[in-house]
């Protein structure tokens, strides 16, 4: 029988990039499939914490396994900031301004390292599990490229010249944080 797996999201973007990794042989649905409208208050202090609440919520509420992601940029002279808060570092869901202000933060220092992570956090009825993806790069002076979301500008991943945003979205997803997350989940469904 096909397997089921509830992905934490209402995006449906996101529920097809996994339907797409995992294939043929898993249905993957979403929040939107089951009615699920209320906010899940992601009030976690690490990427592991708010997956887990994601992934959690869904299987209360349907019994499926449930998979909660959660992801961000973590800079190393910022002591990891935006971390947990990249979504709504300077703004909510306001990429501009989030670019804007890790910009400013950073605006003369040295070291521009960062990476980002996706941490999935699987929950069915044997308990929970983490998968854990992350791309190391450096952060560059000034936004370049229009693709992409989030801080995509402003990051060239190591072995690249180019930012995630002068990056066609292939090519982003075969190197992404959110891949090797993904590509260790389906390791473990085997
Ligand atoms: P989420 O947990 O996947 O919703 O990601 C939280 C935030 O992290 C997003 O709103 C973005 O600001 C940032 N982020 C996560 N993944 C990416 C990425 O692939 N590129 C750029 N920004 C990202």
């Amino acid at each position: 029988m096909m397997k089921e797996i509830l992905v934490a999201t209402h995006n449906q973007h996101k529920k097809e990039e996994i339907q797409q990794i995992l294939g043929d042989g898993f249905k993957v649905t979403s929040l939107t499939d089951y009615g699920l409208l209320d906010e899940i208050i992601e009030d976690g202090a690490t990427f592991h914490e708010n997956a887990l609440i994601k992934a959690e919520y869904c299987f209360r509420k349907t019994g499926k396994p449930s998979l909660g992601d959660d992801s961000g940029l973590v800079v190393e002279t910022l002591d990891g900031r935006p971390g947990i808060i990249s979504a709504r570092y300077a703004g909510n869901h306001d990429f501009g301004k989030n670019i804007a202000k890790v910009l400013e933060e950073m605006k003369g220092e040295e070291n521009r390292k960062a990476y980002f992570v996706t941490v999935m956090c699987l929950v069915d009825e044997n308990g929970e599990h983490y998968f854990e993806g992350r791309v190391y790069g450096n952060l560059t002076e000034n936004r370049r490229g229009e693709k992409g979301f989030g801080y995509d500008p402003i990051f060239i991943p190591d072995g690249f010249e180019i930012t995630f945003a002068e990056m066609s979205a292939e090519e982003k997803n075969k190197i992404s944080h959110r891949k090797y997350a993904l590509e260790k989940f389906l390791k473990f469904l085997g």
